[in-house]
């Protein structure tokens, strides 16, 4: 199984006009509320992929409907809290050209407990998955607590804060960062990624591909993106971590989870949406690419 300590939100994108200045007061045209956050998307890209996922998180009083949603889309959900602070959300504002601004409020996302953790993985069984990114609080907590329960660690290090990151370090199996986090964490270590003591690092690299060093064997590993019209890339991200981590969780080799989640991530930015357009395991598998 994978255990998911990762975020919720609500995304709220409005289509506006042109984009508010400073004092406006600017009626929307449009509103519509998607199912959002990495850690969420994440879940359902495992979920997606084959794998039992249980999202260990938080929402608030009005945040009932992403935990429905996430259990339609076969993430075990009875992990998640109800507290009594806001869900998560983003408001995204659109402008006719597409461009946008966001106001992200992380709410019950940073308010995980401790003891909330601790219950959560005394069910996770030896050799289960644990991954985390940086958009809930308790990731160094749950890391040391995974790893002191024989859970395989994994960090997803986005949105990239490095002493968060550091923090986790000493825990990880697995390190996922795209270039830019790769090229932060350099500036912050005075290492290169693949130096930082982990066993498995993986960066995506966009339209690029991705590329896997086995810091155990001295090996480095590029897999070569497929080549798709992108339509949306939000969401590529998670659902290529999501898909990796499956892969490993139902027993493939490293190389062949990768494959497959580089053929999901392709299939998702030729996608609009996030969440709610993951594929599943049998379109990765018949896509035409
Ligand atoms: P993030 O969105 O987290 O920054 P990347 O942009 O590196 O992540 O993309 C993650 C993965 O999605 C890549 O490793 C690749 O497999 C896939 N991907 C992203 N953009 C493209 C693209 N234009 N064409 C094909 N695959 C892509």
């Amino acid at each position: 199984a994978i255990w998911n300590l990762g975020s919720i939100n609500a995304d709220m994108i409005y289509a506006l006009p042109h984009m508010p200045t400073a004092g406006e007061t600017l009626a929307a045209t449009g509103l519509e509320q998607y199912l959002g956050g990495k850690g969420a998307n994440m879940s359902v890209a495992a979920a997606r992929a084959g794998s039992h996922v249980c999202h260990l998180g938080a929402v608030g009083p009005e945040g009932a409907w992403a935990v429905t949603r996430l259990l339609e889309y076969g993430v075990d959900t009875r992990h998640i809290a109800q507290l009594d602070v806001p869900t998560g959300h983003a408001i995204i504002a659109v402008d006719p050209t597409g461009e946008n601004q966001i106001i992200l409020f992380p709410g019950a996302n940073r308010e995980i407990s401790a003891d909330q953790v601790g219950a959560a993985l005394s069910a996770a069984s030896a050799g289960d998955i644990l991954v985390m990114q940086n958009e809930t609080n308790m990731q160094a907590e749950a890391a040391r607590v995974g790893r002191d329960l024989g859970l395989k660690v994994a960090y997803v290090a986005a949105p990239f804060d490095a002493a968060a990151v550091q923090a986790v370090l000493p825990y990880l199996d697995y390190l996922f960062l795209n270039e830019v986090e790769a090229e932060q964490l350099r500036d912050a270590t005075g290492k290169t990624p693949e130096a930082l003591g982990v066993a498995d690092v993986i960066v995506t690299l966009g339209a690029k591909g991705a590329r896997h060093y086995d810091t155990t064997a001295g090996t480095t590993h590029d897999v070569a993106a497929h080549s798709v019209v992108p339509v949306d890339t939000t969401g590529a991200g998670d659902t290529f971590t999501g898909y990796v981590l499956s892969g490993l969780d139902r027993g493939l080799p490293m190389a062949q989870a990768l494959a497959q989640a580089n053929r999901a991530a392709a299939l998702m930015v030729t996608r609009k949406g996030t969440a709610d357009v993951i594929p599943d395991l049998k379109e990765v598998q018949d896509a035409s690419f």
